[in-house]
């Protein structure tokens, strides 16, 4: 072989090597991109499995807020269960347990009434003896009392309403803040719950002024502790105004006879809870 074969055939050499150099890298390349394209298949793949899992179906999804519906109700009931006792006390007293409020409008057929506290007030016939049992027992303690409001009819509610209208107004509320400032605290019409005749507003003697001063009382005190041992609720509670929606009065008392008022007492409820339970 001579000078020039001897160069040319090295040429051929360093160009099959190249070449395989080309070969083996081109190989590489694709070995890791391969390997890189299962990596990132096996990473979607294992973070979408669960995402499948976790996610809920529309199925699923529309049964979520059942499930949570389901469950407060549940919790509710817990507290305040249902009860037999209490539907069989609602069935023997159904005329006394009335519900009136701001969403039950005192039925139009009320309770017979009579006059009370020297025909200065009226109230339903039916809970005079129980109230003077209570009036009396509490004298023999030293308690004594003045019964400011009783039966109401909704014409003399209407005339309280506008009364509280015209404050409002000559304050310098407009009439319909005036008229939303007084449903905060007074009745609308017919949404009385004195206008059943059940209802009583009862202050100590030794203060006159219905307030929440009424509760420092001695004589409020009495009567809040003994008013279930005959017939009468405290019907607007200090720590139930989110039930009762009317802020705490401390002089205002339902009657509801005894079977019911100790079974409210013993429950710790309003009359609103007591209707739950039925
Ligand atoms: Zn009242």
């Amino acid at each position: 072989m001579n000078k020039t074969n001897i160069q040319k055939s090295k040429r051929a050499e360093r160009k099959r090597r190249r070449q395989r150099i080309v070969r083996m890298q081109l190989l590489a390349i694709m070995a890791t991109i391969s390997f890189i394209v299962f990596l990132v298949y096996n990473k979607v793949h294992i973070k979408e499995q669960p995402k499948v899992k976790v996610e809920p179906t529309k199925e699923v999804q529309q049964s979520y807020p059942q499930e949570k519906t389901t469950k407060k109700k549940e919790e509710g009931n817990k507290k305040l269960a249902k009860s037999k006792e209490a539907k069989k006390i609602w069935k023997n007293n159904k005329k006394l347990l009335i519900l009136v409020n701001k969403e039950n409008i005192c039925p139009e057929d009320g309770l017979s009434r009579r006059k009370i506290c020297n025909g200065r007030i009226e109230a339903a016939d039916i809970l005079y003896s129980d109230l003077c049992q209570m009036l009396t027992d509490a004298g023999k303690e030293g308690y004594n009392y003045w019964i400011a409001s009783g039966y109401r009819s909704a014409k003399k509610q209407q005339k309280l309403v506008d009364e509280d209208v015209r404050i409002g107004m000559n304050q310098g509320l407009s009439y319909e803040d005036a008229l939303e400032k007084t449903y905060e605290e007074t009745m609308p019409a017919g949404y009385s719950e004195h206008q059943t005749g059940l209802a009583l507003d009862i202050l100590a003697s030794s203060n006159l002024n219905m307030d929440i001063s009424q509760e420092n009382t001695a004589e409020n005190k009495w009567m809040k502790e003994h008013c279930y041992e005959y017939g009468f609720i405290l019907r607007y509670p200090k720590d139930k105004e989110n039930i009762t929606k009317i802020s705490y009065e401390p002089w205002h008392f339902r009657y509801v006879g005894k079977e019911a008022a100790e079974y409210i007492r013993k429950n710790n409820l309003t009359l609103e809870e007591f209707y739950l339970k039925l």
